[in-house]
């Protein structure tokens, strides 16, 4: 027989109403073993409990909601275990030279795409900083989609992101693509970013888990909700508690925005984890205008914080041009943000 993964484990539990006829519970129990699962009844002083175990995705197809006798389903045993909210019910808070992101704090994350010049990136760094911005963010090693595109200065940018750093005192967030490239990128990184691309690549997440730092996990664009918190599960499970979320869009029929932003993924995500969740409004908009908008809805579904893109001249940019917001209209921008995480009663990372 092939063994399936979790198939002895505790998958939900089926909570019977009080006083449920003994043939209502063996129809619970015929259902689940049609289903190649078992049932291990618990009765109760009133009712009783049926603990579904086996397979998931066996477990998943079954319905047991409309059989007589049967008050409600719970699950209880998700297949991510250290990131939930059922083992860890209080929020995490992540803290970064002095920031914080998580709880009542709100991270507002903000720089160039790409660092494509010592200059670039420290007007952008200076503009951010002074209208409130918590964290520096800039590529220095760039997943593009063409390999004719612009790849980012690798070790050189980590070099101007230091120099950022040690001018604005912000925390830098920079991306990492290469397992191969983890040191480097660790000795300047305050915080890896695992980008959306590479939310799938275990070998990556694990490396990423063994490392002093905290990472920024951005979700996958054919990722579900759960494809994420696996994701995440890697990480802890070697060690590193310290994880962002993002949502950053994900790709659907809608061709109007660059990704389509899951706004509910926020609550969502927000029920099932205790790890902050964050929202790039930049990359699910693909256009400036439209950012500020899908920030603010960030702001209201109760984003722990916010990653945006920033630029001196957008019209020169290297990568994602269209939808870089620039550093003359970012402290409006920053102060619209402010505005509304205080209204959400967070203060600003
Ligand atoms: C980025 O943040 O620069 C980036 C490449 O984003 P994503 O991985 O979400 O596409
Ligand atoms: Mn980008």
């Amino acid at each position: 027989m092939i063994a399936v993964d979790g198939a002895h484990e505790l998958q939900f539990l089926v909570i019977m109403r009080p006083a449920s006829a003994d043939a209502q519970v063996e129809a619970v129990l015929d259902r689940l073993l049609a289903a190649g699962a078992q049932g291990r009844v618990a009765p109760g002083r009133e009712s009783c409990v049926i603990g579904a175990i086996g397979d998931r995705s066996l477990l998943k197809q079954i319905t047991l909601d409309g059989l007589p006798g049967v008050e409600r389903i719970l699950p209880v045993s998700k297949p991510y275990k250290l990131v939930s909210r059922e083992t860890s019910p209080e929020p995490t808070v992540i803290q970064v030279r002095g920031r914080r992101v998580g709880g009542s704090h709100f991270g507002l994350i903000a720089g160039p795409c790409t660092v494509e010049s010592r200059e670039q990136t420290l007007v952008t760094a200076r503009a951010v900083h002074e209208a409130g911005a918590s964290m520096l963010r800039g590529g220095a090693f760039k997943p593009r989609t063409s390999p004719y595109s612009f790849r980012g200065l690798g070790g050189e940018a980590l070099a101007i992101l230091d120099e950022a750093r040690e001018e604005t005192g912000l925390p830098v967030v920079t991306e990492l693509l290469d397992p191969r490239y983890v040191e480097q990128v660790a000795e300047v990184a305050d915080v890896i970013q695992i980008g959306a691309r590479n939310m799938s690549n275990f070998l990556l997440l694990t490396e990423v888990g063994r490392c002093d730092r905290p990472v920024l996990l951005k979700r996958g664009p054919s990722s579900s909700v759960e494809e994420l918190l696996m994701a995440a599960e890697y990480i802890l499970k070697e060690g590193n508690p310290r994880v962002i979320l993002c949502e950053r869009g994900i790709r659907t029929f809608e061709a109007s925005t660059r990704f389509t932003l899951d706004i509910g993924a926020v609550p969502v995500l927000k029920e099932l984890t205790h790890l902050p969740v964050i929202v790039d409004p930049s990359h699910a908009a693909g256009r400036r205008e439209l950012v500020p908008a899908l920030a603010r809805a960030a702001v209201a579904a109760g984003a722990d914080g916010i990653i945006v893109e920033v630029h001196p001249r957008p019209e020169e940019a290297l990568c994602d041009a269209p939808q870089l917001i620039r550093c003359a209209e970012f402290r409006a921008f920053a102060d619209e943000i402010a505005g509304l995480a205080a209204l959400m009663g967070r203060t600003m990372g």
